[in-house]
């Protein structure tokens, strides 16, 4: 695979080179991100290795705007930082996942492989049916666009990808923990509150403007997107 490394630090960047060319992979090296924005703009990379810690525009950033104009490439973004907080404003940029410093290069390969797995499914699932529906709420796996009674509703990649599980498995209790590893696809301790957190954002960008609650909480059970009579509280 062509990956693109932006990354300012000799000593990582030697490893995940030497370690990704032994197992025959390209790596192009970005050492800031302003040049490594420009690298990821102007090439197509089957995925993005960012640092978070950058000169210039650092990797929250470089990722909110590359994000503007590819949804696709995958992103992991590497940190020294660890905090839950850290990690979900990495994830809500528009990574896919995410790696604290120091790991083993087989994690990272792994990750890679993982993340590439992910993009072909996507890719496979927007061949077939592209719009998910509930009631008057409308997803378009292939535009990435979600309308509710015919009004566009502006999500984050994250709360796109959640919105997009929940309505998979519409009329389905899902816990937290299948939430978890279904939308952020990762199995480090990032915490369960993260999903409490993000389907609160999700239910008062799609309850604007409507009175009918669709996402329901199953107390001591999880979450399930349904069609019901119930007001939004
Ligand atoms: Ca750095």
């Amino acid at each position: 695979m062509n990956v693109l490394l932006v990354e300012d630090e000799p000593n990582v960047i030697s490893l995940i080179q030497r370690g990704l060319n032994g197992s025959g992979h390209q790596v192009s090296v970005a050492m800031d991100g302003n040049s490594g924005l420009t690298m990821a703009l102007g090439h197509s990379f089957d995925v993005i290795i960012l640092d978070l810690m950058l000169p210039g525009r650092n990797g929250m950033e470089l990722c909110t705007e590359f994000r503007k104009t590819n949804q696709t490439t995958p992103i992991l973004m590497l940190t020294a930082l660890s905090s839950t907080e850290n990690i979900v404003s990495g994830l809500d940029s528009g990574a896919d996942d995410y790696m604290t410093k120091p790991f083993k290069l087989s994690e990272l390969e792994a990750r890679l492989r993982t993340l590439l797995r992910r993009k072909a499914l996507n890719i496979s699932a927007n061949n077939g049916d592209s719009i998910l529906r509930v009631a008057d709420l409308e997803l378009n796996q292939n535009s990435k666009t979600v309308k509710r009674d015919a009004k566009p509703i502006t999500l984050t990649a994250t709360e796109f990808r959640l919105l997009e599980y929940l309505l998979r498995n519409r009329n389905k209790v899902l816990t937290r923990m299948e939430i978890l590893e279904n939308v952020w696809d990762i199995d480090f301790n990032l915490g369960t509150n993260v999903v409490d957190v993000y389907v609160n954002y999700l239910r008062k960008k799609i309850n604007t403007g409507s009175s009918k609650k669709l996402i329901h909480t199953v107390f001591g059970m999880g979450y399930m997107i349904k069609e019901s009579n119930e007001d939004t509280e």
